[in-house]
């Protein structure tokens, strides 16, 4: 028999590496799209990090380029075609904001067109975020929430989001969209919170920095571990009918109280280290996330396997390894 074929555009980062961790062990032949880079090639670090990067098969290709992704898709002739690649950090979207509109908005859509032209029958998953929500018009979000995008980030997924809606009315094509709070790992970016807070506990705990620089601790998130995010994304492209689903704990957390059980991992005070600094601070807040997932609990049967505590635990420990290595 011939194996199941995903396209993973975003391989490099972490949901990409997760997910391709997760159809390995269900048999997929992947084709992983990433981006070359003068300094490195490709960054397989967290591929290599899980250590699956030698099986997977890594193409050429950036969302910007619609030609050399009808060129992927083609040839892979795959069943599920996974868009995870995005400008995906919030703060530099107001740096780069039309670079930002092109890779995680227009991006998308032009993977949309890839797979409209190449492979119509494949299934599709977009990456959409619970910061579409924004400035929250409910307490706590769910499919029928409106949303109000505080950033250009934000921005740019509504329109990667309603293109994948609109491509699934229009042309019918098996095109979901989750919509993921806030998901978190060891292979988490160190630019976002919560991997920023592990690695810099990691670094004190080892005395290798002093203090930790930081923004807006009263922010609020609905964090989940990005393993459990991607089984959600699968279970949503085994479906035969295309959907949009929020993919969340249901749990929120400031900054400060995530901050607060880092310190204490390691048996540390925060109050000691932490120091605000306005550098961190945004043009426009999202002050709250709370995410229902009863949808995908209900006609997925997804739900979260992994605690904040134990997330937690799991990204200090993995900091302080990667730390101890370097001493
Ligand atoms: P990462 O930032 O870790 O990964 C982003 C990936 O996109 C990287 O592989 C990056 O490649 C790639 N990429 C960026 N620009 C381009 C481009 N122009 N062409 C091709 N590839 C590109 O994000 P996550 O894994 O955390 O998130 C996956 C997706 O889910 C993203 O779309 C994100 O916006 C979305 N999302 C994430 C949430 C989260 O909490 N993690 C929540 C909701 C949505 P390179 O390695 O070369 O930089
Ligand atoms: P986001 O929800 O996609 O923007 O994910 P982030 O992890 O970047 O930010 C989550 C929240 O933490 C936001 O409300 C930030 O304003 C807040 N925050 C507070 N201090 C910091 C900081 O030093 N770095 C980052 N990245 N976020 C911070």
């Amino acid at each position: 028999m011939t194996k199941r074929c995903a396209v993973i555009t975003g391989v490099t980062g972490q949901d990409g590496a997760y997910l391709a961790q997760l159809l390995l062990e269900k048999d997929y032949r992947i084709v992983g799209v990433a981006r070359r880079s003068s300094h490195y090639g490709i960054a397989t670090h967290r591929l290599d990090w899980l250590g699956i990067a030698d099986r997977i098969e890594i193409v050429d290709g950036d969302l910007l380029d619609l030609g050399g992704l009808c060129r992927i898709v083609r040839e892979a002739r795959p069943d599920e075609v996974y868009n995870l690649a995005a400008q995906s950090f919030v703060k530099t979207s107001w740096d780069q904001p039309v670079l930002t509109a092109q890779a995680t908005g227009v991006g998308a859509l032009n993977v949309l067109e890839a797979v409209r032209l190449e492979a119509p029958e494949a299934h599709f998953y977009q990456a959409s975020s619970s910061e579409m929500f924004g400035l929250a018009q409910q307490p706590v979000q769910n499919e029928a929430t409106p949303f109000y995008p505080r950033s250009p980030y934000a921005v740019a997924k509504v329109f990667a989001h309603w293109t994948t809606v609109n491509y699934r009315e229009s042309f019918g094509l098996h095109a979901s969209s989750g919509i993921s709070f806030n998901h978190e790992s060891p292979l988490r970016g160190l630019e976002f919170v919560t991997r920023k807070i592990t690695d810099a506990v990691a670094r004190i705990k080892l005395g290798l920095a002093t203090e930790l620089r930081m923004g807006n601790l009263d922010a609020q998130r609905d964090w989940g571990h990005s393993r459990d995010y991607v089984h959600a994304m699968w279970l949503m492209m085994q479906q035969s009918t295309a959907d949009d689903y929020v993919v969340a704990t249901g749990r929120t957390t400031t900054v400060r109280e995530f901050l607060t059980a880092a310190f204490s991992h390691v048996d540390l005070n925060p109050d000691d280290y932490i120091r605000i600094d306005p550098a961190f601070l945004r043009p426009a807040e999202v002050e709250s996330l709370h995410g229902d997932a009863a949808k995908a609990r209900r006609v997925l049967g997804w739900s979260p396997s992994i605690s904040l505590e134990q997330m937690i635990g799991e990204m200090v420990e993995a900091d302080l390894a990667r730390h101890r290595d370097r001493i």
